[in-house]
Formats: C-alpha cells, sequence, structure tokens
C-alpha cells in the first residue's frame, strides 16, 4: 500500500516503476499535480490520450481510496482486472455482484485497503453508499465520461445529474471530470452541472496523429473492404460498422465465408449474445466485431487496429467517435470508409420521416451534409475535422488518403449540365438509374412509353459509363445541386444551385471518377506507417511473443492487453531484452508485470535472437 505524504516525485516513481512507463505524456502531469494539491479539474482529451493515468495516479498518492464514477457496469471488471495485474488494490461495486462480495468489499474499503473503487451513478448515490463513503478516507472523485451530463450531447444519463452532490457533501475532496467530447457548449454544461466552475480546465489537441483517415466510394464496398484487411489488418482486431442490423449480420457471415473471424454486435439481438460477442472482442486477439452504432462506448480496448465504416455517419461527431476507437495505444492505425450514392439517400430518407421537431430536422439535415462535404473533400481530412472541433492544424498531415494521394480533379462541367439537363427534361420524376439510361441512351419499354427515347438528351451522354455517371449523380447530389425526393421513390430533382450551371455560368471541378477502384488501389504511404509495421525478419517473434501473451492471459482470464498491450509487444522486439534489467526498459513492463511474466517472455526472445 502507498501512503500518505506523497508528492508530484511520487507520481513520476509510480508511473516508472508500476506502470513501466518512462515520461508523463502532455498535460498529464500538470492534471495529476492539479489533484494531488487538492483542486479540481476538468479534462477534456481525445480517446487514447491518458485520460485513467489522470485520476489513478493521484488516487494512489493521495491517502484514501479514488473513487471512480463511470457508467459502464460492464466494462468495470476488466478495468479492475488492469490494475491488480499492476498490483493495485481495485474493486468495484455494482448491481451484478452478489450481496456477500458487495460486504465483502465495503468492509475492505472501511479497512482502508482499497486504492481505487469503481460505481455506477446510480449505485454512487444510494444513501447507503453515501453514508458508506463518509466513514472513509476518500482520495478523490473521478466523473468519467462526463459528457453524459450534458443534454446537448448524444448520452445524456440522469442518474449523472444527481452526482453534483459530491461538491457540498464531500467538500474538500477533489473531483476531476472527463471526456473525451470536444465541444464547448458540452463543456460548459459539464462545468455547470457538476458544480465544477472553479475546475482548472485542461484541453487537449483532438488531434489523433496515430490514425489514418481514407474515405472512398468503391463500386463494390465489400470486396475494398476484404483488399483493405488482408493489405494492412491479417489477423488484427478492428470493427466494422454498418447502417442497418441484418447488413450487419450479412456482412460477419460473408467475412467468415471470407476465412476472417468476424462476430456481429447490434441491439436486435439477445442480450446474451451480444454480451458474449464483446467480451470476446475484448478478450481476444484480432476478432473483427461488425456492428451498429451501438457498440463501442466505453470501450477502452487499446489495440484496436482498424475501424471501418460500410456507410455513411450521419455527422461528423459520429465518425470522429466511432474512428476513434482505433488506436488507442498510439500505435499506427486505420480509419477506411467506403460510402455510395444510396447512403446519402437512406440517411436523407430517415431523417425526413422522423418525427423530430422541423428545427431539430434542420439540425440533423446540416450535420449530414457537413459529413458529406467530408466525404467529398479533396484537401487534407485531418485538417477538415480538426478545424470542425474548433482545433487547429497548420499544414496538411502527410496522413490521411488525400495528402498521401492527392485527388485528382476534372472539369466537369459539360458532363454536369448534361446530368443536370436530363432531369429536367425527363420531368424530374426519375430516380438515378432511369436518368442514366437515358444518358446513355439505352431503351427499355419504361423509356418508350414515356417518350424519353425521343428527348435531345437520349444518349447524349456515351463519354461517360454507367458507373462514371452515378458517381457524377453522387456527386452533384452531395454537393446540394440535386436534391432526392426520398418520401417518394428517390426521384431527382434540380435545386436552385443548379441553375448557374445549366445556363453556363458556373464551372464545376469535381472529384475525378474512379477508374477501377480508388479506395482499392491507394497504395501504403511512404512517410508513415498506416499498420503495425513488425519487420519481415521478426515476424516469428512477434507471432510467438502474442502466442504466449494469449496462454497467459486465458491463464489469468483477462483480456489479452492486460497482461501487455501491443506497443509493449513492439518494444520488446525494438529492444530484444536479454535480461530483466533490460526488460524493464520496455514501455509497459512496471515491477509487477517484470515478476509475473518477465521470464517467460525474455524466454521467447531469447529462443528467436
Ligand atoms: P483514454 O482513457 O484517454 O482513452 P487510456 O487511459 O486508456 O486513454 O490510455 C490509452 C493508452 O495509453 C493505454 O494503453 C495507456 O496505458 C497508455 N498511456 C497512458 N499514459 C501513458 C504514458 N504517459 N506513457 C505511455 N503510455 C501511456
Ligand atoms: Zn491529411
Amino acid at each position: 500500500m502507498l501512503t500518505a505524504q506523497m508528492t508530484s516525485t511520487d507520481a513520476l516513481t509510480i508511473l516508472q516503476t508500476i506502470y513501466g512507463y518512462e515520461n508523463f505524456r502532455d498535460q498529464q502531469q500538470q492534471i495529476v499535480d492539479t489533484l494531488i494539491r487538492g483542486e479540481d479539474a476538468l479534462v477534456l482529451m481525445p480517446t487514447g490520450g491518458g485520460k485513467s493515468l489522470c485520476y489513478q495516479i493521484p488516487s494512489l498518492v493521495r491517502p484514501g481510496v479514488g473513487i471512480i464514477v463511470s457508467p459502464l457496469i460492464a466494462l468495470m471488471q476488466d478495468q479492475v482486472d488492469a490494475l491488480k495485474a499492476l498490483n493495485l488494490q481495485a474493486a468495484f461495486i455494482n448491481s451484478s455482484m452478489s450481496a456477500r462480495s458487495i460486504a465483502e468489499t465495503e468492509q475492505a474499503l472501511l479497512a482502508g485497503n482499497i486504492d481505487m473503487l469503481y460505481v455506477a451513478p446510480e449505485r454512487l448515490l444510494m444513501p447507503v453508499m453515501l453514508n458508506l463513503l463518509d466513514r472513509c478516507r476518500i482520495a478523490l472523485f473521478a466523473i468519467d465520461e462526463a459528457h453524459c451530463v450534458s443534454q446537448w450531447g448524444h448520452d445524456f444519463r440522469r442518474e449523472y445529474m444527481g452526482l453534483s452532490v459530491l461538491a457540498e457533501r464531500f467538500a474538500g475532496v477533489p473531483r476531476i471530470a472527463l471526456t473525451a467530447t470536444a465541444d464547448e457548449r458540452t463543456r460548459q454544461e459539464i462545468a455547470d452541472n457538476l458544480h465544477l466552475r472553479e475546475a482548472v480546465s485542461f484541453v487537449s489537441s483532438f488531434d489523433r496523429p496515430n490514425i489514418r483517415y481514407a474515405i472512398g466510394e468503391p463500386a463494390h464496398p465489400r470486396d475494398a473492404l476484404l483488399q483493405f484487411l488482408d493489405t494492412h489488418h491479417k489477423g488484427e482486431a478492428g470493427i466494422v460498422y454498418c447502417l442497418s442490423r441484418k447488413k450487419v449480420e450479412q456482412t460477419a457471415d460473408w467475412l467468415n465465408s471470407r476465412g476472417r473471424d468476424a462476430v456481429a454486435y447490434h441491439a436486435g439481438m439477445p442480450a446474451e449474445v451480444r454480451e458474449l460477442n464483446q467480451s470476446r472482442f475484448l478478450r481476444e486477439d484480432g476478432l473483427i466485431v461488425v456492428a451498429t452504432i451501438a457498440f463501442g462506448m466505453g470501450i477502452d480496448k487499446p489495440d484496436v487496429r482498424f475501424v471501418a465504416h460500410l456507410n455513411l455517419p450521419r455527422s461528423i461527431e459520429a465518425y470522429y467517435q466511432e474512428t476513434g476507437r482505433a488506436g488507442r495505444d498510439g500505435l499506427p492505425s486505420n480509419a477506411w470508409m467506403a460510402y455510395g450514392l444510396q447512403d446519402v439517400i437512406n440517411l436523407r430518407s430517415m431523417m425526413a420521416q422522423s418525427d423530430a421537431d422541423e428545427s431539430h430536422k434542420r439540425m440533423e439535415n446540416h450535420k449530414l451534409e457537413t459529413m458529406l462535404g467530408l466525404a467529398e473533400l479533396t484537401s487534407c481530412r485531418r485538417q477538415a475535422l480538426l478545424r470542425y472541433f474548433g482545433d487547429h492544424l497548420d499544414s496538411p498531415c502527410g496522413n490521411c488518403d488525400n495528402c498521401l494521394h492527392p485527388p485528382q480533379t476534372w472539369e466537369a462541367t459539360d458532363a454536369a449540365r448534361k446530368a443536370l439537363s436530363c432531369v429536367y427534361r425527363t420531368g424530374q420524376r426519375f430516380g438515378v438509374t432511369y436518368v442514366v439510361d437515358v444518358l446513355l441512351g439505352k431503351s427499355s419499354e419504361r423509356i418508350e412509353r414515356f417518350g424519353h427515347d425521343q428527348l435531345s438528351t437520349f444518349g447524349i451522354g456515351l463519354e461517360l459509363n454507367a458507373s462514371e455517371w452515378r458517381n457524377l449523380f453522387r456527386q452533384l447530389i452531395a454537393r446540394g445541386f440535386l436534391s432526392v425526393d426520398v418520401a417518394g421513390h428517390g426521384s431527382v430533382m434540380l435545386t436552385e444551385a443548379a441553375r448557374p450551371v445549366l445556363k453556363g455560368e458556373q464551372t464545376l471541378h469535381l472529384r475525378e471518377l474512379p477508374r477501377g477502384d480508388r479506395t482499392r488501389t491507394r497504395a501504403p504511404g511512404r512517410t508513415k506507417k498506416a499498420a503495425l509495421a513488425i519487420a519481415d525478419d521478426d515476424q516469428p517473434l512477434w507471432h510467438a511473443l502474442r502466442g504466449l501473451r494469449k496462454q497467459l492471459s486465458e491463464l489469468a482470464g483477462v483480456p489479452a492487453y492486460v497482461v501487455f498491450n501491443d506497443s509493449t509487444l513492439a518494444d520488446m522486439i525494438a529492444i530484444k531484452p536479454r535480461d530483466r534489467s533490460e526488460m524493464s526498459s520496455v514501455t509497459g513492463v512496471g515491477q509487477h508485470k517484470l515478476e509475473q511474466y518477465g521470464d517467460d517472455f525474455l524466454d521467447v526472445i531469447r529462443e528467436h535472437a
């Protein structure tokens, strides 16, 4: 047990000896110092930034127990396991436990034998729990996922509102609220609703430099996905997001039939199956989960190597939150997305049919348009993303698809005029497929019935093929020259913005139409790595280390990353330690893990020397 009267030098010692990390990152040191001094803190840091250490270390330095409020009961076990693997005294109390183990934990708490305790807000606020805490020495309160207190955000939880009582009832105990949600309004609500107006505020950059962004419109998205997985992520864990439950299941089956390990996750599945799949994803090494957006909140698996979207998310916030689940360990990771015209049509139709009031619909629509703007962008995606969140990046990032392979644009004015005028002449009553057939001069019973084979625009579009025309239409829709009647049959109509193009008053440059599959043909970048780079010579060692990690984690019944995460294994390969002392210089190898696992890993490294 660690005792009182510790200072920030002790914080560094704890970081190095217990966690096995050399230095604090960014603002971690200041945040830790603030709490150790007994002051409150409000921390906005992106996923993977290292929020946990900000309250864990002060919990150890300050006398008493650190109380961590977290909404995610299902994940408490893993968090506690990870701390126990460091030989720390951690526990949780929640509704899934027997009365007896709750009583035991309470005893340990009163005896001062617990460093950190995880509780859900509704449990913490029960009178019996508050009374119990009155009798304990408390080091601090950490309120994780603090954006749950904001009604403006998307994860509002009523129980969080009650947490303001901590301010009065435990006056003098420092509190820290943490979230990865960036915007100003959410931050304000956290400060107000948790009575943290006096708290020192720490806002990190929201950039996730290790994530490579790529967005494309491949003609065959599933094949493109498989190609992407085979090129960059053989045997690695990741998430594939789809919009509908049906597509989730189909995609999971399809990946399995192609020899990948994939499980499905969506709200329509029986709870047991869903939980099983989630826990397999957390524990196993290299499983793919195909999911609707219902999956992922609070998942702190550090080695998610990719997040793929097979549909367009409905907002940039959603896109950033979902892609943010990749690469929490700071290692190279990919955010890959394939989308198509149908996505835009589906999303617009879902929004049009929702019961929300007009102003809400307008806001949703605006968010979708902005997301589309990002997808259609021809310049650095990271700069655009950060700009959206009020953050700033001086120069293009060099680690997104547009930076690595600047998209070609072409002068599309003529083709766009043909497309728009064909929409006009066919009466703005038909979908894209039909209009494209007319442009290509395809005779069909329907086209003849309407007399559209007699139009001046019939067959004037032979310079492009059908998929190129569809792509052009998608861009015209995305840029607002055409709108889609989503309540009806998806017929396309001209908007006000189309007029200057039709009249020849505006020229139009569009993203070059894909010849083949752009997302697929993108070569891996030269400057930065898109995936974990283990040299060919080191592959056998890499597999052996992962195999050992798997064995040890199964033995201990904990997720693989609790033993050592990928960055630690990669560092072992870089250093190739020969003895315990060299092993202790590997990042993520602290005293306890050195004793527990050091020799086993040293043996494997020696065998491969
Ligand atoms: P967050 O909660 O902000 O998403 P975590 O606290 O889970 O992030 O940290 C992400 C990863 O970074 C973890 O694997 C953690 O051990 C590691 N990490 C955090 N701080 C440091 C540090 N100072 N040095 C090295 N690794 C760190
Ligand atoms: Zn870029």
